[in-house]
């Protein structure tokens, strides 16, 4: 597959996730409202609200992300579902200069958050959206700029084939 048939059957696969709201794009810890102390989310979480809160899933024009890529890991997994395409997208449509997209995607599925983070955001991906994310990571290993240590790419596919068959 080439990069515009990865996102096109990117587009069908995630068509259905609904962007969850601006209220559940991060729920941050230190908010009374999930069990901190403070009124509100702190400045870092708040910065990823301003940044991801009604960004498209598709068409992205140019890079929004940049700069607050690190979003993608504390978002929740609604927004990670819903975001999920968008950074792709990017990195695809050669928005994503630097490779910082790419490269905290990579991160993500190469496993290096807590398994608490993995098990809610990856393993509730379904088999198909997995799939997209394999075929972007594929293309990425052959074909991509930015993924280019093999040790990597397998690790990203055992972290794959571990929540396939898993999702809800
Ligand atoms: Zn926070």
């Amino acid at each position: 597959m080439n990069a515009g048939e990865i996102f096109s059957k990117c587009k069908i696969t995630f068509t259905e996730r609904q962007y969850p709201g601006d209220e559940n794009i991060v729920h941050c810890t230190y908010d009374k409202k999930y069990g901190g102390e403070f009124d509100g989310p702190c400045r870092e979480c708040t910065e990823v609200v301003e940044v991801f809160t009604g960004k498209p899933k598709f068409g992205n024009k140019h890079n929004w992300m940049l700069g607050s890529e690190f979003g993608l890991a504390s978002i929740t997994p609604q927004a990670f579902f819903y975001y999920l395409p968008s950074a792709i997208e990017m990195v695809l449509h050669g928005l994503d200069r630097t490779g910082s997209v790419a490269e905290t995607l990579e991160f993500r599925f190469r496993g290096l958050d807590s398994e608490e983070w993995q098990n809610s955001h990856i393993g509730g991906l379904t088999d198909s959206e997995l799939d997209c994310v394999k075929a972007y990571f594929d293309y990425q290993f052959q074909n991509g700029e930015f993924l280019h240590v093999e040790d990597d790419y397998e690790t990203i596919l055992k972290t794959i084939a571990k929540y396939r068959g898993g999702a809800s």
